[in-house]
This record gives structure tokens, sequence and C-alpha cells, in this order.
């Protein structure tokens, strides 16, 4: 069994030596356990957070542990009735090619899929977080103006069609033309922003001319420095992520705006409510399954990836979707089925 440790925490953006690429031990199996042969890896942005070992929502990678990961995974021997060799399941089998799992641990995925990676994004964790967020937190009224950054990703892009479905009128935001592009032709959005431009602020108040009611917040940093004037009373903002400052070492320089912050959720009665997916919502996991699963196959939520091949390209693939360089969904194709 081969794969990647966590060799170092990261200072700042996380770094090719932070990692480790080796031969790994596996426990033997007990009964009720699986082997698993991974197939696809995801490479997410909490991932940045378990290599720190600052408190948070859950605990760190250990030094010396195999990476953290959500994978799509192939049965190579099983230790329990209800599953056979070959069953395609979704685990967390991490950053390996082999993993040891308790069968009560995985979740079956049938041996038929189009497209089984698809269960590590739009008809798994990132699907259902955009749903979730915004149907629960955002609470999307038709005619509203809906502003979602990271917009072709699997979060941003499922968010925004969810909001096409339920009327709003969405705004991406995303890093490129190429992306723009694609938010607006293949997702449907009503317009999408490039946010590497200088005149972000004054391109998003042009485009929101009626405010923003509800700001999906994926990025923080300078996207949410554009919304925050533009914002309406009583605007909701599910506060999904902050992927531009999960590698910042430092607070920005500048005056203090807390009370800037704060006096706009004051005055205008902003709803501002953060949410870890399967703390917060897992008990809903399977009504989200049966409404986003008719979605896709019926072509009305659409999906992009971006694959990798080869586990050993992982900290590559993972340190490029941090910084935007990848193009939808992130996965590495660990081995052939
Ligand atoms: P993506 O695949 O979209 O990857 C992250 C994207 O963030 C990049 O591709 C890039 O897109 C964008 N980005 C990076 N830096 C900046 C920056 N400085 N300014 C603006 N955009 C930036 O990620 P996901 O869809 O998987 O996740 C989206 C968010 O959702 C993340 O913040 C993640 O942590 C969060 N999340 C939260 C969960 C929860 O339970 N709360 C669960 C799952 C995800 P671009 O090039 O378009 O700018």
């Amino acid at each position: 069994n081969q794969g990647w440790t966590l060799a170092s925490r990261p200072h700042g953006k996380p770094v090719q030596e932070n990692f480790e690429f080796g031969e790994l031990p596996l426990p033997s199996l007990e009964e009720g356990d699986l082997l698993l042969r991974t197939i696809y890896l995801s490479l997410d942005p909490y991932m940045r957070g378990r290599m720190s070992d600052a408190k948070s929502y859950a605990e760190p990678v250990k030094l010396g542990d195999v990476m953290v990961g959500g994978t799509v995974s192939r049965v190579v021997e099983s230790r329990h009735g209800d599953f056979q060799p070959g069953d395609w399941v979704l685990s967390s089998g991490g950053w390996q090619a082999y993993s040891v799992a308790p069968a009560t641990a995985v979740r079956k995925l049938g041996n038929d899929l189009a497209n089984p990676s698809w269960a590590l994004g739009v008809l798994g964790m990132p699907g259902f977080t955009a749903y979730m967020g915004l149907l629960d937190i955002g609470e999307p009224q038709p005619g509203e103006t809906l502003v979602v950054a990271a917009a072709t990703g699997p979060v941003g892009a499922t968010v925004g069609q969810i909001g096409k479905k339920k009327g709003c009128r969405v705004v991406g935001i995303a890093g490129g033309e190429e992306k723009c592009r694609h938010a607006v032709e293949v997702l449907g959005f009503d317009l999408c922003l490039d946010h590497h431009r200088d005149d972000l602020a004054a391109e998003l108040e042009k485009a929101c001319p009626d405010g923003i009611d509800i700001y999906y917040e994926n990025v923080g940093g300078k996207v949410f420095d554009a919304v925050l004037p533009l914002l309406n009373t009583k605007a909701r903002i599910p506060v999904c992520g902050l992927v531009s400052g999960y590698s910042a070492t430092d607070l920005p320089e500048g005056p203090d705006r807390l009370s800037l912050l704060m006096g706009n959720i004051l005055k205008k009665r902003l709803r501002v409510q953060g949410f870890i997916i399967f703390d917060d919502y897992g008990h809903r996991y399977g009504e989200f399954l049966e409404v986003m699963e008719p979605w896709v196959e019926k072509g009305e939520i659409r999906y992009r990836e971006h694959v990798v091949d080869g586990l050993q390209n992982a900290p590559e693939a993972f340190f490029a979707m941090l910084e935007g360089k990848n193009f939808g969904k992130t996965v590495v194709r660990v081995a052939q089925d």
C-alpha cells in the first residue's frame, strides 16, 4: 500500500515538503471490515485546515498519519455479508491506494453508475453543502439576487444552479474569463464576474442594481469587501467557507473593520450563519440525495470535474485547487476501475 502522510505543518501556503510519499501499513481485517482499493480521491479546501493544529471543528491530522480524504473505492475483500468484492463504495480512505474500513462507515454506491466519482462532488459532500447552505440558511425567494463566488467549483456551481431553480437572479464570481463564460453559458447564471479584475467592486455594483439578498460565502477577502456595501436589509449570508484566507498567517493590514461589519449586521439586520455540513445537517443527507439525483440525471444541474491522474500528483493538485487553478471539482484518479 502506498500513499501520502503529513510530514510537517505548513506555515502559510502548504508546500510539497509538508507531505511524504511512501509505503503504508494496512491493518488486518476484523469481522465486519472491508479492504478497499481507492479509485478516486477527493481534494477539498477543508484539508488545508486539517494540516494545521489550530483549534477547529475537527481534529487535525497527526504528523505521520495518512492525509484524510473522501474516496470512491471498490471492495477487494469483504468480512461483511452485505458487501461483495467489486462493489463500489463512498468511503474516507484518505490519500492512499488501499484502506480498511468497517462496513458501517461506508456508503454503497450501486454497481452500474455512469459516473461513480460524482459521489465526491455534486452527489456528495460539496453538493450537499450547496443544497443545505442555500436552502436552509439562504432561504432563496423568486426575484431575489444571489451572489456566489468560487462559482465553477462543486459548491458554488451547485449553489448558483439551485438558486436559478428557485427563481433568483444569480451573479457568480470566479477566477478568469473562461470560468465566467462557463458559469453563464453552461451553468445558466445570469452574470459572472472575474475577481482578478481591479474593478470588481464597481462591476459588482453594476451587476446588482437591486442590491444583494443572499451572499453565499465561499471565499471571504476582497470578494466579501465588494459584497458588504451592496447587501440589502434582511440579507442572508450562509458562511460556508473562507478559502481566500485558509493559508493566511496574519490579519490584513489597515484599520480595524470589525465595527464596519458589525454595524452592517445591525443596521441591515443581516442573518450571518456559519455551518459545518455533516455536523449540522447529517440527518438530512437522504433528503438531499432524493432531490439532487433526479436533477443531475435530467441534466437540470450540470457538473464539471477536474480530474488529475495518479496519487503521486495529489499534493500538486491540492495546491492548484486552493489557488483556483482547478476548473471544476478536483478529483485524483488513483487507479483504473
Ligand atoms: P473549489 O473547488 O471551488 O476550490 C476553491 C476555489 O476557491 C478555487 O478554485 C478558486 O476559484 C476560489 N478561490 C481561491 N482563492 C480565492 C480568492 N483569494 N478569492 C476568490 N476566490 C478564491 O472548492 P469547493 O467548491 O470544494 O469549496 C468551496 C468553499 O466551500 C470552500 O471555502 C470550502 O472550504 C467550503 N466548504 C464548506 C463546507 C462546510 O461544511 N461549511 C463543506 C464543503 C466546502 P476561482 O478561480 O473561481 O476563484
